[in-house]
């Protein structure tokens, strides 16, 4: 039996950085269901040198030719609180959130320079909170709010030459986190995004034939069901693209306790357990630092009760 179409009517959604790639996937996609959108991006550079008007005023132009309400904002992610307000000012709501805004100054380490550091931490990071900071008011105010947090495989897993945008976007992952918590008695939820898409940003590392398969239109789905209303799913983190998306939690191993009552752990303890430390068998998924406190008390309680 055919389940009811996702429908955002009524909605107000802002996507940062949704001139181009991802963003305009999302932009479009979230039009055609009824969504009013706000379109922001600076319109500079995959490296965010530079500004235009035209990535945004394209994407806006294209919602409204297919029958949908849009408007533009081309600040960037770093004025936060302007964003919030072209959502407030033109539709007088904010009900969706998705950071997106991104760009890339890969270096290897060893000549990576502060001012990369920098740029690539201000607009994946630091823009994601000043914007996400302003729409927090808006959402706590209306007891509704859906964010998005948009991280990388290179933040999961570590990639050569991206130590900058690597830290940020697993950061991302952590401002998802306790933005669940906090959201959660306000019916606002937060759960963080791991996609691949062919894009001006990932030509550099995509083969052509990749890129044509991975495109951003097959990353939009789940971005809008975790946004829709009867999706109450928060604190995920997922991997998404070419028409896959997955779930990953943190792993931990059942470890190895090395005091008792009559011995104390050294740096030979934990070597010569090193092999219990690390043995995934049986290995737990904590989900909150509440649980993870409570196996520490345990083992206290535990070592207590030792001869
Ligand atoms: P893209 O370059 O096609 O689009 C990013 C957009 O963000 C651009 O239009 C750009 O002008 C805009 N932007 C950049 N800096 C901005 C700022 N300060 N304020 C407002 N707008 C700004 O890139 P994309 O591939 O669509 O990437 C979108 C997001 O997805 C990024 O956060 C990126 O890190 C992430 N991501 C993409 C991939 C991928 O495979 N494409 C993989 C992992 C993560």
């Amino acid at each position: 039996m055919a389940s009811s179409a996702l429908r955002f009517d009524g909605r107000v959604v802002l996507i940062t950085g949704a001139g181009n790639g991802l963003g305009r996937a999302y932009a479009l996609a979230f039009a055609e269901r009824g969504a009013k959108v706000v379109v922001n991006d600076l319109g500079g550079s995959v490296s965010g040198e530079g500004k235009s008007t035209r990535a945004a005023d394209d994407v806006v132009a294209e919602i409204k030719r297919k029958g949908g309400i849009a408007v533009a904002n081309y600040d960037s992610v770093e004025a936060g609180k302007s964003l919030v307000d072209t959502a407030i000012r033109n539709f007088g709501r904010l009900d969706i959130l998705v950071n997106n805004a991104g760009i890339l100054r890969d270096k290897s380490f060893s000549k990576m320079a502060e001012a990369e550091w920098d740029a690539v931490y201000n607009v994946h990071l630091k823009g994601s909170f000043l914007v996400t900071r302003a729409a927090w008011d808006v959402m706590r105010e209306q007891q509704f709010g859906r964010v998005i947090m948009t991280s990388s495989t290179s933040g999961l897993y570590g990639n050569f030459g991206q130590a900058n945008y690597s830290a940020a976007k697993l950061g991302l992952v952590g401002l998802a986190h306790t933005l669940a918590i906090e959201g959660r008695k306000y019916n606002i939820t937060c759960n963080a995004v791991a996609p691949t898409a062919g894009s001006r940003l990932s030509a550099g590392v995509m083969p052509p034939s990749y890129a044509a398969a991975v495109k951003p239109e097959f990353v939009a789905p789940l971005l809008l069901w975790l946004c829709h209303d009867s999706c109450t799913e928060t604190k995920g983190i997922y991997e998404v693209g070419g028409g896959w998306v997955s779930k990953l939690r943190l792993e931990r191993t059942l470890g190895a306790v090395m005091r008792s009552p009559t011995t104390t752990i050294t740096p030979e303890t934990v070597r010569d357990k090193w092999s219990v430390i690390t043995d995934w068998t049986n290995a737990d998924h904590p989900e909150s630092t509440d649980q993870t406190t409570k196996r520490m008390l345990e083992i206290i309680e535990a070592m207590k009760a030792a001869p």
